[in-house]
């Protein structure tokens, strides 16, 4: 999945510091990111020492801030803003982060995508959303503060759950209404206030196909930091009436599917793989366990 980086460690511990020569520099605007391709997918970020050996006397790297985000392994992240653009090297090119999907070497893609979610956060926080004075990045935590109020805000992450409704050897497979993704998917939504994740899958598959569910089972958890959202898969099974009623300003469509016609993917998401897991599930007497 898109957060499995091997052997790498991602290390999201905030600790405010200065880029070191092989830190990389992501940078953003909206719905894209800068990155240099190199062929058959493969991307790379400058580091900070290409960029200080670009700098022109106008426009020094030094007058941008350097915002650290993350370490992989030894290797540091930091963001600059988007009017440092022009300061990235030949031959860097903006692209739509769904680039990240399918990117290699998967490090840079988690990196390129988990950092896309913070820039989002940082832009979304220029000003104090209870009295709109300019927030400040806090130097202990990852952590925007109002000098004024003292209003501290944190990095958006939104809690959704996944549920891979079945019978027997059938998955409920759904097809988005009005989007631009067409494959067959699971059925998706986020967290209510007041609701625990379990009242959630049962809220969903009710409003989405009219079903009700027992033998909830979690499985995983995945960032898709695309839409800074924490998903939450599970698998549950479809409890009495099996008629799907279809909740048509969400769907296009809901199809009961045999295991064995479940197409064959590989994905980076949860959605995906727990299709896989399930194909797998019925063909092996697997558990739904990881
Ligand atoms: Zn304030």
């Amino acid at each position: 999945m898109i957060q499995d980086i091997g052997t790498l460690r991602f290390h999201n511990e905030y600790k405010k510091q200065d880029p070191e020569e092989k830190s990389r520099i992501l940078c953003y605007r909206n719905g894209e990111a800068l990155v240099r391709e190199s062929g058959n997918g493969q991307i790379t970020f400058p580091t900070y020492r290409e960029l200080q050996a670009k700098g022109t006397d106008e426009a020094k790297t030094d007058i941008y801030e350097f915002t650290y985000l993350f370490r992989i392994d030894e290797v540091a992240y930091f963001l600059i803003p988007e009017e440092a653009a022009n300061r990235f090297l030949e031959g860097f090119v903006w692209k739509p982060v769904s680039v990240f999907r399918s990117a290699v070497p998967k490090d840079a893609a988690f990196a390129g995508i988990t950092g896309y979610q913070l820039w989002q956060w940082y832009d979304q926080r220029k000003f104090c959303p209870r009295c709109g004075q300019k927030m400040k990045k806090d130097d202990v935590e990852r952590m925007m503060r109002c000098p004024v109020c003292g209003e501290m805000e944190y990095p958006k992450i939104s809690p959704a759950v996944i549920v891979a409704v079945y019978k027997g050897n059938q998955l409920l497979l759904t097809r988005y209404a009005g989007r631009a993704y067409k494959k067959y998917a699971l059925i998706a939504g986020f967290t209510e206030i007041g609701e625990t994740v379990e009242e959630t899958v049962q809220r969903e598959v009710m409003e989405e196909v009219g079903l009700h569910v027992k033998n909830l089972h979690y499985y995983k958890s995945q960032p898709w930091s695309f839409t800074s959202t924490l998903l939450m898969g599970f698998f549950a099974e479809a409890d009495g009436e099996e008629t799907i009623r279809l909740d048509q300003t969400e769907l296009a469509e809901a199809v009961w599917c045999d295991a064995a016609q479940i197409p064959e993917d590989d994905g980076v998401s949860l959605t995906r793989e727990m299709m896989q897991v399930f194909k797998a599930h019925v063909n092996k007497k697997l558990e739904f366990h990881k």
